[in-house]
């Protein structure tokens, strides 16, 4: 008989028990697509007729999209590569709760529209009470366009040659800034910059001075900038850039800016992300004196750069809720992290591991040059690939010719699922 008639029927593949649970999540036609696939390979031949189901359920997705979780061991907490911050339980269950149906412009009470994310902006004035206007966007580079456009557009920006940084994956604030239609107007040098400088270059064509963190790197030796309170008085509006998102000074970072802080030097308006040290979703925020940021609001870019209901839920959730694991990473106890690092080395046997001091990194655009105290277990570098494309993927640092796990960003609760994953990483490398 031609082994073609063999081959099961698409029906009675989709009714085994590992298909029909997939399909509930996945979408019947995800998992149809499967089954049809599997049984071209029996009809070719390439497996036998009784297998298809398997093979069908082996092609399985890990999860409903083709994202995929990973246990973070790198020891950079704000990694922008693995989506930077993680959010804290409150803001998933917020993010969950809003999906449906809600009221995010609407007042139950009156029945008609209302502020769009008012409990957000509310939660986000009494964070940064010197702001007296408030606003969110997409990110942080959508913050800062709009800013641009509506002060600048046609006229001049006013920014440090110090201070024009490349954000990553070749983005440059520069070209952003005059993608709005804006003039920079350059001044000072790479490593020096005077309040001279800046109001020299003061005229009737300037938009804004902006003042921009240089977040991801460092000048050291003869150099000099401008505090934002010296850039206040020289007449016109200051715009801060300060990146990371931190709205009040921490002892912890003592060099990184913080919008309060700013604000209160006499800043106009500072720009900011949610998803680097605030710990939130990606947004990008926008504090500052209430007509201005109303002028921002009005402005037609705005609505293209408008944030979703998922996004105000879990940012209004990271901002009322607890603290952020971003933050329970970044004050974790050396010593606490010592022991789980030993823990883990005690359960891997006699695999080629050690326990090392390391030092682990903000990342994301936050605090460079930091240090933070941490450990790590180091073991052979070959183990780097099958980690990162187990199931959890997990993924370390590769450093001169090892790789280190460090566990500051792995949540306790999963320190047993890196020790199995780098078991099975062993095993199939053996
Ligand atoms: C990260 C960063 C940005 C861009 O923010 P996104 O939220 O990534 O768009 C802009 N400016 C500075 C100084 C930054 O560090």
């Amino acid at each position: 008989m031609d082994p073609r008639r063999l081959v099961p029927r698409t029906d009675v593949v989709l009714a085994d028990a590992r298909l029909a649970a997939a399909a509930a999540t996945l979408g019947h036609a995800q998992v149809k697509a499967l089954v049809n696939a599997a049984q071209e390979r029996a009809r070719r031949g390439e497996i036998a007729p009784e297998h298809v189901a398997d093979a069908a359920a082996a092609a399985l997705p890990a999860g409903p999209t083709s994202l995929r979780t990973v246990l973070n061991a790198t020891g950079v907490v704000l990694h922008t590569n693995l989506g930077r911050a993680p959010l804290s339980d409150a803001a998933v269950d917020a993010l969950a709760a809003a999906a449906g149906h809600t009221d995010v412009e609407l007042d139950l009470s009156t029945g008609r529209r209302a502020r769009r994310g008012r409990g957000t902006l509310d939660a986000l004035r009494a964070a940064v009470p010197d702001a007296t206007g408030v606003h969110v966007v997409n990110n942080g580079a959508a913050a800062l366009v709009l800013a641009a456009t509506v002060l600048a557009a046609g006229r001049e920006i006013i920014v440090s040659r110090g201070e024009l940084v490349e954000i990553g994956d070749g983005f440059r604030l520069p070209d952003l800034l005059e993608s709005t239609g804006a003039r920079l107007r350059e001044v000072g040098t790479t490593n020096r910059s005077a309040l001279a400088d800046y109001a020299a270059a003061v005229g009737p064509d300037t938009g804004f001075v902006l003042k921009v963190h240089p977040s991801n790197f460092v000048v050291h030796g003869f150099t000099s900038s401008v505090p934002v309170a010296d850039l206040a008085g020289l007449g016109v509006p200051v715009v801060v850039d300060i990146g990371s998102g931190l709205l009040a000074p921490d002892p912890l970072l003592p060099d990184e800016p913080d919008a309060a802080t700013s604000l209160r030097a006499g800043a106009a308006l500072v720009t900011a992300s949610g998803d680097k040290l605030l710990g939130g979703p990606q947004a990008g925020l926008l504090l500052g004196d209430a007509d201005l940021v109303e002028r921002l609001r009005r402005h037609p870019l705005a609505r293209a750069l408008r944030v979703d209901k998922l996004t105000l839920a879990a940012l209004e959730a990271t901002l009322r809720g607890p603290t952020p694991p971003t933050w329970v990473a970044l004050r974790a106890d050396p010593a606490r992290l010592r022991v789980r690092v030993e823990r883990l080395r005690e359960s891997l046997g006699d695999l080629d591991a050690d326990v090392v001091a390391t030092a682990a990194v903000v990342g994301g655009g936050g605090a460079p040059g930091l240090e933070l105290e941490s450990w790590a277990v180091s073991l052979p570098e070959r183990l780097a690939l099958p980690l990162r494309t187990g199931q959890p993927p997990v993924l370390g640092r590769v450093e001169r010719g090892r790789l280190l796990l460090d566990l500051r960003c792995v949540p306790p609760e999963r320190d047993s699922e890196v020790a199995s994953a780098v078991r099975r990483a062993a095993v199939g490398q053996a």
